[in-house]
């Protein structure tokens, strides 16, 4: 099955460019798959694979930067691949299939080669933020170690402070999270009228939103942040309503581009991402794309369960068993917040009119800070938010797009009936949204008048 180089002999060589989880799990798959390829990967940074999900922890003190690395360069080397740090590829040379490394004044050829080169995180249009960013005065984003580091550095200069981190989905929670636990006062201005607003729904994003509050940090929604200010040194942010807030650090964690400009300069098919078809091929021959940098179907996915799945497709297309298509993935998120637990999965707001039967179980328990949703169409489980209760999540991991048993899953959520012992009316949590033990004490039976004491748990 292995294509070798026939005039040589050769076994073929594959050049990874991206050392994160896309190429890193590229490279194990192809190993796993066969042993004689020559593999190569590049990488600008000056680590071995380490994981992104722990850098706010780094900020905070929690973890040091070995706590990160996932695979030591030991491990490489037991897996024959060849890694080449601090490596900045510039440019492709598709015709003789060659790739440049100015900073290190170098050239090298390929069979295959493998664009896993991610994304960098996205600068909303605000007045002097790439300015002030570029000129490290106090406006930063969030991607790697070095820029933890540099963050952590900068607070520890500016003791007493407010913090301002804009953006409120799940990375601009988790960074602040962290950043307050480094004793800045610390606010979250996010854009949209709710927090997570690709994850939640209006709802659960109002309890998270108090919950957050709880936790000591301040949530400003619905605000568009016009400016940074301060001259040489950041002192705040005023949004396009006129509000200013006062800051010493504005951290930006406002989503992602993939990286594209190595592929587009050389004049492979690009648009927000490096465009990819079923098994991972972009626009040019023998050279595939994986991870954070790629758009299939119009869509950029940005998560690791995306990076993990295509790395096994673009392993096999590489060795030339084309047996599996990508599909895309189904989003899958997590908030990692201590003590707080939120996982949002596929649809969690079914769009009307798109067809089909959808069917929504949801029980909100604004006491416990509880909130479960889940949904259905034509009997299959389509997506799911659960908040403040795990025991479900699971179930859904497992029963994605499968078709589930509705007893199965009201057992599950803890989601029961209640019957009028006067009438026979009935109390159905998950049609309701709110649980029965969270009515207030003067609810009476909408059919009859008995007062929530007449009501019993239905068993069937
Ligand atoms: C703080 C943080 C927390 C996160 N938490 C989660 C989480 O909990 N769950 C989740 O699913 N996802 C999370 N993510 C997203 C996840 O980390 C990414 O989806 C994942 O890292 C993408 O992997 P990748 O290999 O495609 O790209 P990247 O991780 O971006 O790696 C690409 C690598 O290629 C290198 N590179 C780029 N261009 C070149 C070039 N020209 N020459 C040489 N090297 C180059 C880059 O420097 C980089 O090292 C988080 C991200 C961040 C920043």
């Amino acid at each position: 099955m292995l294509k070798k180089d026939v005039k040589a002999n050769k076994p073929m060589k594959v050049v990874i460019i991206g050392n994160n989880v896309a190429g890193t799990f590229t490279a194990q798959n192809l190993r796993f798959l066969n042993e004689e390829i020559e593999i190569e990967i590049y990488t600008q940074e000056a680590y071995p694979y380490y994981t992104r999900i722990n850098l706010p922890e780094v900020i905070s003190g929690k973890k040091l930067i070995q706590d990160l690395i996932v695979f030591d360069e030991d491990w490489y080397k037991t897996k024959d691949l060849k890694l080449f740090l601090g490596h900045k590829a510039e440019h492709i040379n598709l015709e003789n299939k060659t790739v440049h490394f100015s900073n290190k004044n170098k050239s090298i050829n390929y069979d295959k080669l493998i664009l896993a080169l991610g994304s960098t995180p996205n600068i909303p249009p605000i007045n002097k933020a790439v300015e002030m960013k570029n000129n490290k005065q106090g406006v930063f984003t969030l991607r790697n170690i070095d820029d933890a580091l540099e963050i952590k550095n900068f607070i520890a200069s500016i003791p007493n402070e407010k913090a301002i981190v804009i953006g409120g989905g799940l990375l601009g929670l988790e960074l602040a999270n962290q950043i307050k636990d480094t004793k800045l006062k610390t606010t979250v201005v996010e854009f949209f009228p709710r927090l997570l607003p690709r994850q939640l729904d209006e709802e659960c994003g109002k309890m998270l939103k108090d919950e957050i509050e709880r936790r000591g940090i301040e949530v400003v929604l619905n605000a568009t942040t016009q400016e940074i200010l301060g001259n040489g040194k950041v002192a705040g942010i005023k949004l396009k309503d006129g509000r200013q807030f006062d800051a010493g650090i504005v951290l930006i964690q406002a989503g992602i581009n993939p990286t594209i400009d190595l592929a587009k300069n050389a004049g492979i098919k690009t648009n927000k991402g490096i465009v990819i078809n079923e098994y991972l091929e972009t626009s040019e021959t023998d050279v595939y794309a994986v991870g954070d940098c790629i758009e299939y179907n119009n869509q950029i996915y940005g998560i690791i369960p995306a990076c993990m799945e295509q790395s096994k497709i673009i392993a096999a297309t590489i060795i030339g068993a084309k047996t599996k298509e990508y599909d895309g993935t189904i989003p899958k998120n997590t908030l990692k917040i201590m003590g707080l637990d939120l996982t949002s999965i596929g649809i969690i707001n079914p769009v009307e009119g798109e067809g089909g039967s959808w069917d929504i179980l949801k029980k909100a328990d604004v006491k416990d800070c509880c909130y479960q949703k889940i949904i259905l169409k034509d009997n299959k489980l389509k997506g799911a938010i659960l908040f403040g209760e795990k025991k479900a999540v699971s179930y859904v991991y497992k029963k994605m797009e499968e078709d589930v048993n509705k007893d199965e899953l009201r057992k599950l959520l803890d989601l029961y009936i209640y019957r009028c012992e006067k009438c026979g009316d009935l109390y159905d949590e998950a049609k309701m949204g709110i649980a029965f033990e969270d009515l207030p004490n003067d609810y009476k039976c909408p059919n009859c008048g008995a007062s929530k004491e007449y009501f019993r748990k239905k068993i069937d």
